[in-house]
């Protein structure tokens, strides 16, 4: 059984201008142990995607679909069982959450905090525990004591990866967790993570807009772009054979992993994604796209198989299936 299913998730901001169409039907399933992908620029979904996964939207944001946590709906979960969710079986990494530490706390004491709340241990059990996590984590058990301040920031992201890693979840959902890294120590905690899912057996969900990065650490990519899923497929593929326009411009754009001068906006890719409130008609990404057809200015494109395993949401793609 896949451990987490979404099925047509739409998720729609209401403000005073109107409506945001952020999240806009989005399919996929993830596998016990596997790791997804997500990529796209800035605007794409990515974030709002990662929050309704543990229902942490603001009060203004409508879900529509299903997500399916282990099976379990969590539109229907009860606010109890939510929150021992939240901890025990899904934990969420921030991008720039390492600013988010209490800075007046010691560091062992706010990754002991989940374990002493959710009642996982008791405070000298608590104390081993977090002597285990810093070590898996590669910091030493003396950083205990050390207030957030004392550390670096890579080590600040070491420390948020230890409180993910707490209570011993089966799903991590990372938001461009190494984006506020310099590039050498964006690798070294990129290699962390890679490691401590495999050898922990922990799902990933990974956000970033660098799709080297993702191509590194996933087996599955999904990019998304103005809310939709474009492309989906296994990672290697989508890295080194992008079939949507969009998912090329992306690949082309950043061609190792932590570039230092690939990691703005795409180069090649000329404009801006487009504001939700004023989508495009036909395919979002049409009045970017150098391959466009006449009639992709009003005809939006389904995700239509690309080969095995694959899916892309393009009008080439679909011509070129037909053909085949
Ligand atoms: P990403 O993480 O890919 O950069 P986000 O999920 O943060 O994208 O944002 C997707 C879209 O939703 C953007 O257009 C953004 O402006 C909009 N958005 C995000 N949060 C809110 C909010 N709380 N209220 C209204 N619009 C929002
Ligand atoms: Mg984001």
């Amino acid at each position: 059984m896949s451990l987490l299913e979404l099925d047509d998730v739409s998720v729609t901001y209401r403000i005073a201008a109107g409506e945001v169409p952020a999240v806009r039907g989005v399919s996929l399933t993830l596998d016990s142990g596997a790791a997804l992908g997500v990529a796209g620029e800035s605007g794409s979904g990515k974030s709002t995607l990662a929050m309704a996964l543990l229902r942490l939207l603001p009060g203004d944001a409508r879900v529509d679909g299903r997500i399916l946590l282990g099976g379990e709906d969590i539109a229907a979960m009860k606010w109890g069982r939510l929150r021992a969710v939240r901890w025990a079986e899904a934990s969420i990494v921030f991008q720039g959450a390492q600013h988010g530490l209490n800075p007046v706390r010691r560091i062992g004491d706010q990754i002991a905090e989940p374990l002493l709340v959710h009642g996982l241990a008791k405070p000298e059990g608590a104390r081993k525990r977090v002597t285990e996590l810093l070590e898996q984590v590669g910091l030493p058990a003396w950083r205990a004591r050390s207030y957030p301040h004392e550390l670096s920031g890579g080590q600040r992201q070491r420390v948020m990866i230890a409180m993910a890693l707490a209570c011993s979840p089966r799903l991590i959902i990372a938001d461009e967790p190494t984006t506020a890294l310099d590039v050498m120590v964006q690798a070294q905690v990129l290699t962390l993570i890679k490691e401590l899912v495999a050898e922990h057996g922990i799902s990933l969900i990974m956000i970033s807009h660098d799709l080297s990065v993702l191509a590194d650490v996933c087996d599955q990519l999904a990019v998304m772009y103005a809310g939709r899923v474009v492309e989906h497929g296994p990672s290697a593929q989508v890295f080194h054979d992008p079939r949507h326009p969009y998912a090329k411009a992306l690949a082309a754009a950043f061609p190792t992993v932590g570039d230092p001068a690939s990691r703005m906006a795409p180069k090649g890719l000329g404009g801006d994604p487009p504001d939700p409130m004023q989508l495009p008609t036909g395919c979002a990404f049409h009045p970017r796209c150098p391959v466009a057809l006449p009639e992709c200015a009003s005809t939006d494109v389904e995700l239509w198989p690309a080969g095995p395993g694959r899916v892309a949401a393009c009008v080439h793609v679909r011509a070129k299936e037909d053909a085949s």
